[in-house]
């Protein structure tokens, strides 16, 4: 299976991503977290992402859509993935069909979460981030069985840099503007699926989207 999901910040799509990666037994690729991990490198693309991470705004297509054309070739994607942050515009979600198509395959489904404006804000204010296993926690939410440490790995919580409340209106903004275009795109194909983001358990959210999945 071939899935994307995509929604605005912190509508949960990296919190439910397990639920899905595990029932159809394919790999998760987040683009937002390829390019964290380039950041801790330190290498100079990395600190050349920092700056446009912090401010809320979007890496270009060119750098994104190579980085996800690697990723994708890849042995391991062979049996499917969910690719969750892209893509994040009408270009990417062209560029993901032609790769596609050109591997003779195709995307089976486009999961939307849709989320009310506040919980949001409040998600990407109060998200905290295991920086082993990335596990997401959130400090009105979720929190973690010790305060500011992963139930999973023992390891210290950290916020996202980006996890700020100026940032987060400028990618709300940003989302309604340049992602939120891509879900008539593929409402127009027939394999848009919305779900409620608003659920507090990702587990419930899940159960949504196998669901609609397997009424499809
Ligand atoms: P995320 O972890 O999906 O919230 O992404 C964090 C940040 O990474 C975004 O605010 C963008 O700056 C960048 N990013 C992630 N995915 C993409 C993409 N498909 N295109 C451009 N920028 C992206």
């Amino acid at each position: 299976m071939r899935f994307i999901i995509t929604g605005p910040p912190a509508s949960g799509k990296g919190s439910v991503a397990p639920f899905i990666t595990k029932e159809y037994n394919i790999l998760h690729i987040s683009t937002g977290q390829m390019f964290r991990e380039e950041i801790k490198k330190g290498t100079a693309l990395g600190l050349e992402l920092k700056k446009i991470l912090d401010q809320g705004h979007l890496v270009s297509d060119e750098l994104t859509d190579e980085m996800v054309r690697q990723r994708l070739n890849q042995d391991d994607c062979k049996n499917g993935f969910l690719l969750d942050g892209f893509p994040r515009n009408i270009n990417q979600a062209k560029y993901l069909d032609a790769y596609l198509e050109e591997k003779g395959l195709k995307l089976d489904f486009a999961i939307a979460l849709v989320a009310d404006k506040d919980i949001i804000i409040k998600r990407l204010i109060g998200r905290r981030v295991c920086q082993t296993c990335g596990k997401n926690y959130n400090i009105y939410f979720t929190q973690p069985k010790k305060e500011g440490v992963c139930d999973l790995c023992n390891t210290k919580l950290v916020k996202r840099s980006d996890d700020t409340l100026e940032i987060a209106e400028a990618r709300l903004q940003i989302y309604n503007e340049e992602t939120a275009p891509i879900l008539k795109y593929y409402e127009e194909k027939g394999i848009l699926l919305k779900v409620d983001g608003n659920l507090k358990e990702s587990y419930d959210t899940f159960l949504q989207i196998k669901e609609k999945v397997n009424a499809k």
